[in-house]
């Protein structure tokens, strides 16, 4: 039996499905959903009575139940080995309206494979399908202090001018061909072949299995050459280091220049004037270094909220006062402590001196904004504090400075561990996604383990807030050394 979501994966890497097919993995959303997605559905739709899918329905249940209701909800339908649910169907006569659930606000792209390949097996089955409608979550309703389901959602029965049936309906796509290739996959007699998809969201976790060989390759190996077309070519033509990199098959973005010029170097490039320009701008004490963590909601459950916005569970601050000594504070609620988290940061920041966060326009910056919105009255000081914001990843994303150790890596834990003993990988909670999971699971524990989570989320945000203390400084010890 065959999901869509099998077939997806497939399609994306054939050797992807076939290493994680047998692999019971526990799907754990970026969004966070406490509220039952459908029970709201059912409110915005009017839906009072309804067929019910369950696990593990017989796929004749809901042609048993046909002549019994209008509405039916997750359905299951089998064609052969696939298998599909659909949301939710609404009988008109002999024919059928689909719903299918877009969870997000903005429509970007139509997920046309899994309505296309819903609609046939349900034609295939004998049901007719009438119109196609996507439900989506309504970017303008904001939380009045009641969730409010008539509102919450947008439905929409075009995409860009079109008629989603249309789109949908305007292809057939051949399942069950697909499904015999992925009978019939020989992982064996297939070489691994590079892909989109082997470090779109940091490197794919079979990476090592498929190309066991780059293990062994130098740290600046032309292969860690970022945002180029031609490295995995100009590799196979014998082109092994990004110091030998062929000038007709570069981009030539800044960065790029930098990690050509620290291989030629010996492993560092720092393009010292514009550098000292940009770490001249933060002299001034005291000066902190901050970072935050944040949940993103789906549903907007509590009040001035929108759909899709986050609430800031928690930050990690260091800073340095005028006499040079180091202070260290954290903030860390439950529930929605955005409140608690705005006037936490109020009362331990320093009231004036440069704050420096790592890929702070798009992340902290952006979080003072949404609270100032959601605050009004917070509005003109957390204004005044984002004024006072430095990106540290500036420098590196601007090619200022490039060390051949970072290996194509730009993150704060790569830069972290090139220029410390410190780790991230000896704290239990190791990246912003398990923290955020972490802080999901917050009362559904026992007291111990509540307060174990509550120290190992201290743990990881308070590195990543001396993290950046300790880049600061090799900045600064590089830019001496190098006099
Ligand atoms: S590393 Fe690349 S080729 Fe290998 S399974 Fe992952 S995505 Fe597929």
């Amino acid at each position: 039996m065959y999901h869509i979501s099998d077939l997806k994966k497939f399609l994306r890497c054939e050797r992807l499905y076939f290493y994680s097919k047998d692999l019971a993995s526990v799907f754990r959303p970026y969004l966070r959903s406490d509220e039952n997605i459908i029970e709201l559905v059912k409110k915005f739709l009017h839906i009072d009575e309804c067929y019910e899918g369950v696990r593990n329905d017989p796929a004749d249940r809901f042609f048993s139940q046909i002549d019994q209701y209008e509405w039916f909800v997750y359905p299951r339908f089998m064609d052969g080995e696939m298998r599909v649910n659909v949301p939710f169907m609404h009988k008109k006569g002999e024919t059928f309206d689909l719903y299918f659930i877009y969870y997000g606000t903005l429509i970007r792209e139509l997920d046309l494979l899994s309505y296309r390949i819903t609609a046939q097996v349900l034609e295939n089955s004998g049901v007719k399908v009438s119109d196609i409608y996507l439900l989506s979550f309504n970017g303008d309703y904001i939380n009045e202090g009641q969730l409010d389901a008539e509102k919450l959602f947008a439905c929409n029965d075009s995409f860009k001018n079109k008629k989603i049936k249309d789109l949908v309906c305007s292809e057939q796509f051949d399942y069950k061909g697909l499904i015999s290739r992925m009978e019939s996959f020989d992982i064996e007699g297939q070489p691994a072949k590079k892909c989109h998809f082997c470090k779109l969201n940091g490197l794919c976790e079979y990476y090592d299995r498929c190309f066991p060989q780059e293990e062994a390759e130098a740290d600046d190996s032309i292969l860690t050459l970022v945002l180029s077309q031609n490295k995995n070519k100009m590799y196979k033509e014998g082109i092994l280091y990004l110091k030998d990199a062929d000038p007709s098959q570069l981009e030539g973005n800044k960065v790029q220049y930098a990690q050509i010029m620290a291989s030629r170097n010996g492993g560092l490039f720092i393009d010292r004037y514009p550098l000292i320009q940009w770490l001249n701008r933060i002299e001034k004490r005291p000066i902190s270094f901050i970072d935050f963590e944040w949940d993103r909601y789906l549903v907007p459950i509590y009040e001035r909220m929108r759909p899709m916005d986050v609430v800031c569970f928690e930050f990690a601050l260091y800073y340095i006062d005028e006499n040079g000594k180091m202070e260290h504070r954290t903030f860390l609620g439950t529930g929605d402590c955005r409140r608690e988290f705005v006037e936490a940061l109020f009362e331990y920041l320093p009231q004036e001196g440069p704050i420096l966060a790592y890929n702070a326009w798009g992340a902290e910056c952006l979080r003072l904004t949404e609270l100032g919105e959601m605050f009004p009255e917070y509005k003109e000081r957390l204004e005044a504090i984002n004024a006072r914001f430095y990106d540290l990843a500036e420098p590196f994303l601007e090619g200022l400075i490039y060390d051949v150790r970072m290996q194509g890596n730009f993150t704060l834990k790569k830069l972290v561990d090139i220029c410390s003993d410190y780790s991230y990988k000896d704290l239990d909670i190791y990246d912003g996604m398990e923290a955020v999971f972490s802080w999901r699971d917050i009362g559904k524990n026992d007291t111990q383990d509540e307060e174990r989570i509550m120290e190992n989320l201290r743990e990881y945000c308070s590195l990543d807030a001396y993290g950046l203390f300790l880049v600061y400084k090799w900045l600064i010890k590089l830019m001496i050394e190098s006099k």
